[in-house]
């Protein structure tokens, strides 16, 4: 950088006038020690633009003015500092919130396909790219379990959710296919399922309580109180009459005093 040279054309004013009439900078001439044919400061006499490559090159050490980073987002121009000094804060935390929701959703997909036996063989990133291929640039939004929206289906609701496995199709055409299928997993059709039909309509049944039919059936009092809210088991207990205790017959009189 120091051959650069400025081949200053302007007119000859010696330090002493520049001085009197009160220019910064002036030109008598004369080259610098390094050959710069460049304005000189007037204040200390000392050459420009050997100044202007002296503060280049410190703010290129040290990542400054216009060798500074800047964030790669179209359209941002704010200093990069995040993430390899390629995104700014404010453009790094909302890559980062996206890419935790979608690694929230991620996260759901495998624990909702675990719960049904079903092995999910996609890492975080190639789960990203399928849906990206699958829906372009703005996936997140067009995927979910609502009308209209597209889901990761397996080919014939068979096998695990890998690669070679699945196409995105709308959410409301997979219900029908799992219908179809008669795959819908539900009551003993799931792995981690402890009861079965027969048990779950007795607890729905029972008079009991929940813990009493806790230590009974094994299981805690959180599936007991599933059971019998019919947030589970709604198949097995669908048309069952729960009795509330009002309607059993209980003693009107106070137990008598001997
Ligand atoms: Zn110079
Ligand atoms: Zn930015």
């Amino acid at each position: 950088m120091a051959d650069e040279t400025v081949d200053y054309a302007g007119p000859i004013v010696t330090r002493a006038n520049a001085l009197a009439q009160g220019l910064n900078r002036y030109f008598d001439g004369r080259l610098c020690g390094k050959g710069h044919r460049s304005q000189r400061n007037t204040a200390r006499g000392t050459c420009a633009l050997c100044g202007e490559l002296r503060v280049d090159a410190y703010n290129l050490r040290h990542n400054l003015g216009r060798y500074k980073p800047m964030c790669q987002t179209p359209g941002c121009n704010q200093a990069a500092t995040r993430d390899e000094k390629t995104l700014c804060f404010s453009c790094y935390s909302f890559r980062h919130r996206e890419t935790l929701r979608a690694k929230t959703a991620f996260e759901n997909q495998f624990y909702s396909a675990k719960s049904r036996g079903i092995p999910l063989l996609f890492s975080f990133a190639e789960w990203v790219s399928w849906w990206e291929n699958a829906l372009g640039a703005d996936w997140f939004e067009k995927r979910g379990c609502t009308k209209g929206k597209f889901c990761m289906a397996r080919l014939g609701d068979k096998g695990a959710y890998e690669p070679s496995n699945v196409i995105c199709i709308l959410h409301t055409d997979n219900v029908i296919d799992a219908a179809s299928n008669d795959t819908i997993a539900y009551g003993t059709r799931l792995p981690q399922t402890v009861l079965n039909e027969e048990i779950a309509r007795n607890i729905y049944l029972s008079m009991s309580t929940n813990s009493q039919l806790s230590e009974l059936y094994g299981v805690c009092r959180a599936t007991i109180r599933a059971v019998r809210s019919r947030r589970n088991w709604r198949r097995a207990t669908a048309g069952l009459e729960q009795k509330t205790l009002l309607e059993v017959s209980l003693p009107l009189t106070a137990p008598q005093k001997d």
